[in-house]
């Protein structure tokens, strides 16, 4: 067998192949050139045209653009009105932006378990860690399969709670026939480069809620508001907001990247297809479930390794993944054991058993729609490569 290029040999790969990599075309460059140039560059007519095109593609009454998807994860406590004494349910497996809002929002974040095979919030851990205080329920599109949004929504009927969908890594995806973004009562989106579209930073939040709705454009501009639409120089702050404002031609390539993304979303799917062909039968990894009733968004393309099979521990593999020029990543070191977690809430190992347990397996393969069929198979030739090496 080769030897390891972690150990000296040869590389699969010549060149580095990330994780991840935007898409972007002549006809997004031509987009923001004659933005650039028009009468606004931010707070022009390209936002209103993104919100509206946003909106439609998820078949919401609104959707509110702002600067990027944590200003859109906290546009979205500031909107529900989180108070210090609230607490709102979330995942620990996500980027810690989810979960840094509520924080941010003087909220207290609570962590429920995730179900080992989708990768998502647990609903009957959501019950368990339930309180009085309990507010909201953020629920995160792990990778971007749709959570379980009938049993989450069951839970937040019965008690009354806000939902919110983090689909940072869904938007595309779909559960039971309807596109993430109708999901819950706010939709968050993030169009980060990594993300499934771009706009370079850039975040938004759907919602089919008028209240809502008016709030989000309330806090994107200070809590600025204008009661009397006549005199347009006067304003009020009723309670203060931030500067979580896009500009429009970050907003008209965001136009132009949504129109392409079902062609990104079937390339992602046709290479995610591909993955789950070669890796079925890979020894020591092990691939999450996929419903068949949701459309996965495929931000990422996760794995699982099989600590059984193996004899190297997950950072090794990553090392030796990436040696071989495999941009291999770990989504996420989970956020209840941050330090500042661990020091503000008392959060300690044990609090989410399954995360925990998933966490120490996971791998992110490198995804992108303009990924070649050369590329994947570098990727698995690495994984057979790497992982053969370490077999038990
Ligand atoms: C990327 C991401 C965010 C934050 O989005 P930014 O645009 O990078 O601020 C929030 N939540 C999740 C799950 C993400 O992946």
């Amino acid at each position: 067998m080769d030897t390891l290029a972690l150990l000296g040999g040869t590389p699969v790969r010549a060149s580095w192949l990330p994780y991840a990599r935007q898409t972007v075309e002549r006809d997004d460059v031509e987009a923001v050139t004659r933005t650039l140039t028009a009468d606004w560059i931010t707070q022009g007519p390209a936002i209103a045209e993104f919100e509206r095109a946003l909106a439609a593609q998820a078949g919401v009454a609104h959707a509110v653009a702002v600067a990027n998807g944590t200003a859109a994860l906290e546009a979205a406590c500031w909107a529900a009105g989180l108070s210090p004494d609230d607490e709102v349910i979330t995942t620990p497996l996500t980027f810690a932006a989810t979960a840094n809002a509520v924080v941010h929002q003087g909220a207290r974040p609570v962590f429920a378990d995730v179900e080992p095979r989708t990768l998502n919030l647990d609903a009957a851990t959501v019950k368990r860690v339930a309180s009085s205080r309990t507010r909201a329920l953020f629920a995160v599109d792990f990778a971007g399969l749709p959570c379980d949004y009938d049993a989450l929504h069951a839970i937040a009927r019965e008690h009354g709670w806000l939902t919110v969908a983090d689909a940072a890594h869904s938007l595309g995806g779909g559960y039971r026939g309807r596109p993430v973004g109708a999901l819950a009562d706010m939709t968050v989106l993030s169009f980060h480069p990594a993300k499934l579209i771009t706009t370079g930073e850039g975040g938004a939040v759907l919602t089919d809620r008028a209240d809502l709705a008016e709030r989000l454009r309330r806090v994107r501009h200070h809590g600025l508001h204008y009661p009397d639409g006549k005199t347009p120089w006067r304003n009020e702050i009723a309670e203060p907001g931030h500067n979580f404002r896009i500009t429009d031609f970050q907003a008209a390539l965001g136009s132009s990247q949504l129109a392409k993304l079902p062609r990104l979303h079937a390339a992602r799917a046709r290479l995610a297809a591909r993955y789950r062909e070669r890796l079925a039968a890979m020894e020591g990894l092990e691939l999450p479930a996929l419903p068949p009733e949701r459309e996965h968004g495929w931000h990422l393309f996760v794995a699982l390794l099989r600590p059984e099979r193996l004899t190297a521990d997950q950072d090794t593999i990553l090392r030796a993944l990436r040696a071989e020029n495999i941009g291999v990543m770990l989504h996420y070191p989970l956020v209840h054991l941050h330090p500042f977690y661990r020091a503000r809430y008392g959060c300690a190992p044990g609090l989410c058993p399954q995360a925990e347990m998933i966490e120490k397996r996971l791998v992110t393969l490198p995804l992108f729609p303009l990924m070649t069929d050369g590329d994947q198979d570098d990727v698995v030739a690495a994984l057979g490569k790497v992982l053969g090496h370490f077999a038990r």
